[in-house]
């Protein structure tokens, strides 16, 4: 049996054991995707013993960034990210990837029914997931991104990784200059929203209103923000669809074939 292993702290929580396995049982694979939570000092063990074993694996919170260096073959998105969710081993080589660029990128299509090519994007938040959407917003040619964040070192840090000639990235520590502003497309890529009770992402007094709002967090019953949204008539998702599909991408990395995204969707709505 092959073992594919979700590798973080916390892990309990995660919905990827749930559609991760329904995919594999989906296509009849031999094959069992488990949680492990784990400390930061032993990913690099568990990536190699994994991978030797002939398997593969996702890793989350707090170590991507650890993960991405400890695969000795880094896509392009892992090294400008500085963080890898995804491993698997190829002609005796450890492969990361970071699958959050592609998940985003094809949950963003079906919310936009476009590329957000030439579109002008305020981006909330500079982590390590706002830099997989910067990448993203990059590659497909967003006109402008306008990035927000309370620390504005990280914001300037992410502006100067990812602006190309195409798209032009500015920062902001508050959002009171922005108040009015239009934006074809606005991102909440902070933890806001996770827990009842957090404060907006960005609130309505700002004024700011988008054509569509992207919330990356997701919770059971969707956010609070993506809700408001939609009462505003603003189409809106929240972070689900995206988790489904760095999923898929990441199952392809690992098994070379479509992943069962319908047998996916259905387990997560189970
Ligand atoms: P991270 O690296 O820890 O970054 C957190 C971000 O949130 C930073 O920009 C941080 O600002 C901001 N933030 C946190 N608390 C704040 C507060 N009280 N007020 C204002 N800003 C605050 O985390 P991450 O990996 O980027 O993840 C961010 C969120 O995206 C998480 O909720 C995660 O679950 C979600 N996510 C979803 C998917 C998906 O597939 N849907 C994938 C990846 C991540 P500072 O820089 O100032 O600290």
């Amino acid at each position: 049996m092959r073992l594919i292993a979700l590798l973080g702290n916390p892990v309990e929580h995660s919905l990827s054991p749930r559609f991760q396995n329904a995919a594999i049982r989906a296509l009849g694979f031999d094959a069992e995707y488990r949680a492990i939570r784990c400390e930061a000092s032993e990913v690099p063990g568990l990536i190699r013993e994994i991978t030797s074993a002939g398997g593969g694996g996702n890793v989350t919170l707090p170590h991507k960034e650890i993960a991405a260096a400890a695969v000795e073959r880094a896509t392009e998105a892992v090294q400008q990210t500085g963080a890898c969710n995804t491993f698997w081993s190829e002609s005796g080589l450890i492969h990361g990837d970071n699958t959050d660029i592609p998940g985003f990128t094809t949950a963003l299509a079906r919310l936009l029914g476009r590329s957000p090519a030439g579109m002008r994007v305020l981006l909330i938040g500079a982590g390590g997931a706002a830099r997989a959407v910067a990448f993203a917003l990059a590659q497909e040619r967003a006109s402008d991104v306008v990035v927000l964040n309370r620390s504005l070192d990280r914001a300037r840090d992410l502006a100067d990784s990812f602006s190309t000639p195409a798209t032009s990235f500015s920062i902001h520590q508050s959002a009171d200059l922005l108040r009015g502003e239009t934006f074809d497309l606005v991102v909440n890529a902070t933890s806001l929203g996770l827990k009842p009770g957090d404060a907006s992402p960005l609130s309505p007094d700002m004024e700011i209103r988008p054509k569509a709002a992207f919330d990356l967090v997701y919770r059971p019953d969707e956010t609070e923000w993506v809700r408001a949204w939609r009462a505003e008539g603003i189409p809106a998702v929240d972070g689900l669809e995206m988790l489904l599909q760095q999923g898929a991408a990441a199952f392809e990395r690992w098994w070379g074939v479509p992943a069962p995204i319908d047998a996916m969707r259905a387990a997560v709505a189970r």
